[in-house]
């Protein structure tokens, strides 16, 4: 009996041995065949920020799909079984992805949640902005990608992040993130730019969603809304009557609608106003590929143009 134990504890040794000098496994986080780092991000913004900093190094798999609300997610089978193989995940944080606590409960399901997981909060190093909603002000509004300053942070911490799980590779990253980081910074400055050439009492931005703190901080904004953060109630008569007052006092010219959500609320605050929607802009979620607003610059981009010519008019 003891020979035969032995035999086995043997084998098994080889077998372990034979396991961790395979190909497959010669980048000891690359888990695909393909050799590529498996990324999971939680929705399209974040998708585009790491694919351009991963490259070609990085297959990314993102949850919440283009056009939908990633506030609140439900995942699917094959979400939870490219979690789960994943060797990074990207998540935004801020309160983000807490709807149903979705996020959370699908890193426990693959087996993310311990301290040594390989999953990224991009906002790190944000200054959060808090909800104002009674009862709601602990906490943090997420929008943080609005204001393209914290897009540059998304950026470095995505950078950062890849290094971490894949340090062989760490030029690329580094070469990728310059490049585009400069491209934002460019960005950031045209936004200003084009901002301030909208005369102060003009720039009012109203949405559906509240998601410009950050945006009308950095672009020195003031912003309207009907409800607060998606995953709450929303478009209530309550909520609808208070924006329909504003916009009366305010004497607001044009209204905007997000393209991650159905505008009939906002088409309703346009009839009780008369004022019209001037322009869709996007807010949680990139344009479908191929289509406008595709990537997170060219969403920027967008809403740069369409709140100029819709305040502007
Ligand atoms: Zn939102």
């Amino acid at each position: 009996m003891k020979k035969l134990n032995l035999g086995i504890v043997f084998l098994l040794s080889i077998a372990m041995l034979a396991a961790c000098g395979s190909p497959q496994n010669a980048t000891p986080s690359a888990k695909s065949n393909n050799g590529k780092l498996q990324v999971i991000t939680t929705y399209s913004i974040l998708y585009d920020i790491v694919k351009n900093v991963g490259g070609d190094r990085v297959e990314i798999h993102s949850l919440a799909p283009i056009g939908s609300n990633p506030h609140e997610y439900d995942p699917l089978p094959v979400d939870v079984q490219k979690t789960t193989d994943a060797d990074v995940v990207f998540y935004n944080g801020l309160n983000l992805e807490a709807g149903n606590s979705w996020f959370d409960n699908l890193m426990q399901t693959a087996g993310k949640s311990g301290d040594d997981a390989p999953v990224f909060r991009l906002s790190e190093g944000v200054t959060p902005k808090y909800l104002t909603t009674k009862g709601k002000e602990s906490e943090e509004d997420p929008h943080a990608w609005l204001d393209v300053r914290n897009g540059i942070k998304y950026a470095e911490n995505a950078r950062d992040a890849l290094i971490k799980v894949d340090p062989e590779h760490k030029e690329t990253y580094e070469q990728n993130a310059k490049a585009y980081i400069e491209q934002l910074n460019t960005l950031h400055e045209n936004a200003v730019k084009q901002y301030s050439l909208i005369p102060k009492e003009q720039r009012v931005l109203v949405t559906s969603e509240g998601a410009f703190k950050y945006f009308s901080e950095a672009y020195d904004f003031e912003a309207g809304y009907i409800w607060e953060i998606n995953s709450e109630n929303q478009g209530t008569p309550e909520q609808v009557s208070a924006i329909v007052d504003m916009i009366n006092e305010q004497k607001i010219s044009a209204l905007f609608v997000e393209s991650s959500i159905d505008p009939r609320s906002m088409e309703m605050v346009s009839r009780e106003t008369d004022i019209p929607i001037v322009g869709t802009v996007f807010t949680d979620s990139l344009g479908k590929p191929g289509e406008d607003g595709d990537t997170y610059i060219k969403m920027m981009e967008w809403n740069i143009k369409t709140i100029y010519e819709g305040l502007t008019k």
